[in-house]
């Protein structure tokens, strides 16, 4: 496939994707640091040297821990839009070559971008839609609610990254303050959220695989979601990306 995306890792401990449009290379989000990223993409056959950009969803700690050490690659591009990048860095500014998107789609060597808003509890974060060469992969991490404008990047990808963060039970079964659990429903969509969405766009959605991502560690199962997965019917191919 000439359009492809690889999850490095996705939970609250980090995230980051590999996407590669034939021989370019591009990360979304380095939430690991700069060794951690490194191992995983040796395990794919991939050096660092290799990355020609970054594409940044949102500032949390979560998505960017590697970021400051893979400015040192050279001639990388970091893909943020401006509001994030001055999140990243209030505290420290980072001599690398940044490229501001607003809400249009930006062309990178015939891949095109797409970024999106979502609802999150950052400055102005994003999912990204990437098309190429007829294929389309869709990253919608961090989402706190699926709005209107969302559901057309949603269905048209053929490679679905989405987050189905928590098990609403788990949840507010857990030790986790009222305050964090109020936060986290707000901000992460339930695996109830994901799979009432699924169920009811897999007609006319183009989805050949599904990778359910930022899964929570302690508020969420693999039998949760094996069981949301056999009772949803999907026909497309549904990968759990493990936090476990
Ligand atoms: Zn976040
Ligand atoms: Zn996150």
């Amino acid at each position: 496939m000439s359009l492809r995306v690889t999850i490095l890792g996705s939970s609250s401990a980090g995230n980051c994707g590999l996407l590669q449009a034939d021989r370019h290379c591009f990360l979304i989000d380095a939430g690991f640091s700069r060794k951690q990223i490194a191992l995983k993409l040796q395990t794919l056959g991939v050096e660092l040297d290799a990355l020609s950009g970054i594409f940044i969803t949102h500032e949390h700690s979560d998505h960017i821990r590697g970021l400051s050490p893979l400015s040192k690659i050279p001639g990388i591009r970091f893909y943020a839009n401006i509001k994030t990048q001055q999140a990243i860095e209030a505290h420290k500014p980072l001599a690398v070559d940044w490229q501001n998107f607003g809400t249009d789609s930006l062309t990178i060597e015939g891949l095109e971008v797409r970024p999106f808003g979502i609802q999150h509890d950052a400055v102005d974060p994003v999912g990204f839609r990437f098309n190429y060469q007829g294929e389309c992969v869709t990253w919608a991490l961090d989402v706190g609610r699926i709005t209107d404008t969302l559901i057309p990047h949603l269905t048209q990808a053929n490679t679905l990254v989405m987050e189905s963060n928590h098990d609403t039970d788990l949840l507010w079964h857990s030790e986790r303050s009222i305050a964090l659990k109020t936060r986290i429903t707000e901000a992460h969509l339930s695996n109830n959220d994901t799979f009432s969405f699924l169920k009811k766009y897999q007609e006319q959605a183009k989805w050949k695989e599904i990778y359910l991502a930022h899964i929570s560690q302690e508020c969420n199962s693999q039998q949760c979601l094996k069981e949301a997965i056999e009772a949803a019917h999907l026909t497309s191919t549904v990968h759990i990306v493990r936090p476990w």
